[in-house]
């Protein structure tokens, strides 16, 4: 169904951006800066996006293509992103393709000939096809709307994803020089942001900056005390819903996908030790099927599309603040309520100070990573809004605490701890500096064992001066001691605590020091906070009503191959069951119903809303 039929161009051969947000999307308005970054591309400008997951950062590029003569050209790194894209587009009745190395010979000289042909409206390419010579010379030839260089923090060799074909995009510019092109990254930092702009010749172009705030996601951070147990009551608050679940390890994602398959969840393992099969298996059930959770190493979620994952918990500790925030930001695409939970304890920090200090790499990137796992560390054991904390480490600042993350819905009392501190400090100095958390809290409540015996521990003036606070408690102390800068984990690798300069002025009682006034050893589940966040509808009956049309959303899923997902979004079907449109022209108002998807599903989504 082609797109242009939906639409009359103006004299210039430009359609109205708003009227293609309308028709072809089925959205009544752009979102943040979206309508300022489409209208500048439309008139052929060049563009540097920089915007958080979910954003809307595709639109951006999308709808220019779509209102501009010629095809968009978009470059991307990753095949299954490619994938899902142009299924979604198709579903809208646009005419997209996507040419990678998946293809057979004969698929992609079919999408060629469209090309030059100008059968198309957006599509999609790998940097290396692009870059053939072959493809050049047959894009000379076509007409071309714009060029979108998606995931664009790949140029940059800092960044995890580099990718040195990106290099090479300035041939763009060069061979076209008055195609529009837009950049677009979910990547933060300045550092990465010039470099785009310098690699990609952007220097002329527009920077469109959002905030990156993910106001729907709600974090949680608690220390690991008992996670199984921890685990499940936050699973228990999402049931039925889709989520990951990060470990840093290949043996425990096993471990926990198996275990929460004998509590009745459908979980499954994902991590490079599988086979590339089964990943793509798991993936695709992941993608296809209502409720799955996936239990994975990090290795798993770049280039996930997927929008409805209600959830992201960490059993381990994530690499650093900007890697916590990629993976959380992998729920809630779709921008309902999601929640993310993080589990840690002492030890993943002593592994991952280890991890640092063992790489072969030279000192000042050493000295990097510790600077990073330090505000992880602080993230950690803030008592102040946790939004707060990580948007400032993007030197982003929020006006006020945000009352979405758990230190703003459960606040945290703080107490003097100075004489607590100091206790723990002298037992550090007494033990010698070489003794990581258990130890030394053992020799504060008085714990004999073999390893104090082995020391003479006992023996110490710090030997039991802790009895009066729990175990836990000192261990939560340790965690806020070392957050705090005034102990530090070995470097040497043990784990073993040693203290800072700056526990000089504590230990000479110049320094007060405030600490958190309970071990915060509460499950998951929300106390205080109200319940979690749900992506559900109030009223039973329309939450009956939206359980139908998943029902059906899933048959025709199925029957086509694709995720639900690219039919219809979940704020789509929640807005039916609550509206409850009864006429074709009424469905076609809700938010999410383009033309396209009117006429394909609107009388059998009537149907079902007519009998429920
Ligand atoms: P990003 O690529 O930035 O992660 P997407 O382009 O996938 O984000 O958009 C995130 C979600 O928001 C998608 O489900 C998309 O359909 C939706 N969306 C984007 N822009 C709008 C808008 N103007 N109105 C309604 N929904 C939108
Ligand atoms: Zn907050």
């Amino acid at each position: 169904m082609p797109s242009d039929s939906l639409l009359a161009p103006d004299t210039a051969g430009v359609r109205d951006p708003a009227e293609v947000l309308r028709h072809v999307f089925g959205y009544e308005a752009f979102r943040g800066r979206q309508a300022e970054i489409v209208r500048h591309v439309t008139e052929g400008g060049d563009a540097l996006v920089l915007m958080p997951t979910g954003g809307g950062k595709s639109l951006c590029y999308q709808i220019p293509a779509l209102a501009r003569q010629g095809t968009g050209i978009v470059v991307s790194p990753l095949i299954a992103l490619m994938h899902d894209q142009v299924q979604a587009l198709r579903q809208l009745g646009v005419r997209a393709a996507a040419l990678n190395s998946a293809l057979a010979p004969g698929e992609a000289r079919q999408v060629e000939r469209a090309l030059a042909l100008g059968e198309l409206d957006l599509l999609y390419v790998a940097p290396e096809r692009l870059l053939t010579d072959g493809f050049l010379t047959l894009l000379q030839g076509a007409r071309i709307a714009l060029f979108a260089i998606d995931e664009a923090h790949c140029v940059s060799q800092w960044g995890h994803d580099f990718r040195p074909e990106y290099r090479q995009l300035t041939v763009l510019h060069e061979r076209f020089p008055s195609v529009p092109r837009i950049a677009l990254t979910a990547t933060a930092d300045g550092p990465t942001r010039r470099e785009i702009v310098e690699r990609l010749g952007l220097e002329e172009g527009r920077v469109f900056l959002s905030s990156f705030d993910r106001p729907n996601i709600r974090y949680r951070i608690a220390p690991k005390n008992q996670p199984r147990q921890q685990l499940r009551a936050f699973l228990d608050t999402h049931e039925g819903e889709a989520g990951i679940i990060y470990c840093m390890s290949r043996a425990k994602v096993e471990a926990t996908a198996e275990a929460l398959n004998t509590e009745g969840r459908v979980a499954l393992p994902y991590h490079a030790g599988l086979s590339a099969e089964v990943r793509a298996r798991h993936q695709d059930r992941f993608l296809k099927e209502d409720g799955i959770v996936m239990v994975a190493t990090i290795a798993f979620g770049m280039g996930i599309d997927k929008p409805d994952v209600r959830f992201v918990a960490h059993l381990d500790l994530p690499k650093s603040v900007e890697s916590y925030y990629q993976e959380t930001g992998r729920a809630g695409r779709d921008g309902l309520p999601s929640e993310t939970l993080m589990l840690y304890g002492m030890e993943d920090v002593a592994k991952l100070v280890q991890f640092v200090d063992a790489s072969d790499a030279p000192d000042a990137r050493k000295r990097v990573e510790r600077a990073k796992l330090d505000a992880l560390i602080g993230l950690c054991e803030t008592a102040s809004c946790r939004r707060t904390v990580m948007l400032a480490y993007f030197d982003e600042t929020l006006p006020e605490p945000c009352g979405n993350c758990d230190t703003c819905l459960e606040p945290v009392r703080t107490y003097d701890g100075t004489e607590r501190v100091r206790k723990l400090l002298s037992c550090v100095y007494r033990t010698g500096e070489r003794f990581g958390a258990v130890h030394v809290v053992d020799v504060l409540i008085g714990n004999t064992n073999d390893k104090v015996a082995k020391f003479g521990h006992e023996a110490l003036s710090t030997f039991g001066i802790g009895k009066d606070v729990s175990r836990e408690e000192w261990r939560a102390i340790v965690r806020q001691v070392v957050s705090l800068g005034l102990l530090n984990v070995d470097v040497e690798g043990h784990g073993a605590l040693g203290l800072t300069e700056s526990c000089r002025p504590v230990l000479r009682g110049e320094r007060t020091v405030e600490l958190k006034a309970e071990a915060r050893t509460r499950p998951a589940r929300v106390s205080g906070g109200g319940r979690a966040p749900r992506a559900a509808l109030d009223d039973p009956g329309d939450e009956a009503l939206y359980q139908k049309l998943r029902a059906l959303r899933l048959d025709l899923a199925r029957a086509q191959g694709v995720p639900p997902y690219v039919i219809f979004h979940d704020a789509t079907l929640m807005e039916i069951a609550r509206v409850r449109p009864r006429s074709l022209a009424a469905f076609g108002d809700v938010s999410g119903v383009g033309e396209a998807k009117l006429e394909r599903y609107g009388p059998q989504f009537l149907e079902v809303v007519r009998g429920g």
